[in-house]
């Protein structure tokens, strides 16, 4: 009987007691891997401190949100996944298979999650009705000033940390997901807009982002103290350099769409692409640095894992 169970669950037909499993994605947008080592946001690294940890993992050519996002999503390089354009238009959504396609299809009963600071990870996150509860910024809202954030952070429809996390908690509480996908895009925007990468601004909001994922690590821990089913994953999709990331100058350059590994030809910033990657959970205990090289592209593999599944 046992045997039946194991092959059952292992082929995804159901889920045993024992295999309950939970994972949280969070991408801190434009966090650099030495802000983290720096010790500016204590609370990833004090996971870091009892998961495993790199602060040198690599984001993709280009470190651009919506390409790196697409990456992280799906395993695959850009020129592959082909996200590769980097504003919301609302139409140019992902055609390829993405971790909540996959983990849906393995085991339908799963439930997964997205709660977004940037409107343009819909063009990620919508295909297939894969994510059952997702919480991305609304259009409506951008010249609202009663809301908190700037009016120009409305204005490129992101939305500040305070909603983020509100959402995020309040999604864990009432839903419960198996996946849930969290994102972060103060430190981006306090990077393009306020003083630059590795500046003043953002060691400020880096502060108040990692405030933030410390709440979501404690409300995890409340719900599995010893963290045998819950694993938390925290990264970026790329770092920055000046006041921008993956072109030179604020806002500027041109995306090869054809060849996008050309567009830092010349101009390589390896402060764009250097990112931290911390897991905590079952399997990854003990405060260890990862040794080998880690991309974006690994984390797929590394959410389906978790769930006893082969990406
Ligand atoms: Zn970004
Ligand atoms: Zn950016």
């Amino acid at each position: 009987m046992r045997i039946i169970v194991t092959l059952l669950a292992s082929l995804g037909i159901i889920t045993s007691a024992a295999a309950k499993q939970r994972v949280v994605l969070i991408s801190v947008d434009g966090l650099m891997g030495t802000l983290v080592e720096k010790g500016y946001t204590p609370n990833i690294k004090a996971v870091a401190e009892k998961g495993n940890y790199t602060f040198q993992a690599n984001s993709v050519l280009p470190p651009k949100t919506i390409p790196a996002h697409a990456s992280m999503l799906t395993g695959l390089k850009p020129q592959d996944h082909k996200m590769i354009n980097n504003s919301y238009n609302g139409k140019s959504k992902i055609a390829v298979k993405t971790i909540f396609d996959f983990l849906k299809a393995k085991n339908p009963r799963l439930i997964t999650a997205a709660v977004v600071g940037k409107l343009k990870l819909a063009n990620i996150l919508s295909k297939n009705g894969s994510v059952d509860h997702s919480s991305t910024p609304i259009k409506e809202d951008k010249y609202n000033p009663k809301k908190w954030g700037s009016i120009l952070m409305r204005m490129a429809n992101y939305r500040p940390y305070q909603e983020v996390i509100k959402d995020a908690t309040l999604t864990i509480k009432s839903h419960d997901p198996d996946f849930l996908f969290v994102h972060f895009a103060d430190v981006d925007w306090m990077g393009h807009w306020y003083g630059g990468w590795d500046k003043y601004h953002q060691y400020i909001y880096g502060l108040f982002v990692d405030h933030a994922i410390g709440q979501i690590v404690s409300l995890l821990e409340q719900k599995d103290p010893k963290m045998l089913e819950t694993t938390i994953i925290i990264t970026a999709d790329h770092g920055g350099h000046g006041s921008d990331h993956g072109v030179e100058g604020l806002h500027g350059g041109k995306i090869n769409t054809s060849r996008p590994e050309l567009l830092n030809y010349g101009m390589f910033h390896p402060e764009d692409y250097l990112i931290p990657l911390v897991a905590y959970g079952p399997g990854y205990v003990g405060g260890t640095k990862i040794k080998s090289q880690k991309f974006l592209t690994d984390i797929p593999a590394m959410i389906a894992k978790q769930f006893g599944f082969t990406w």
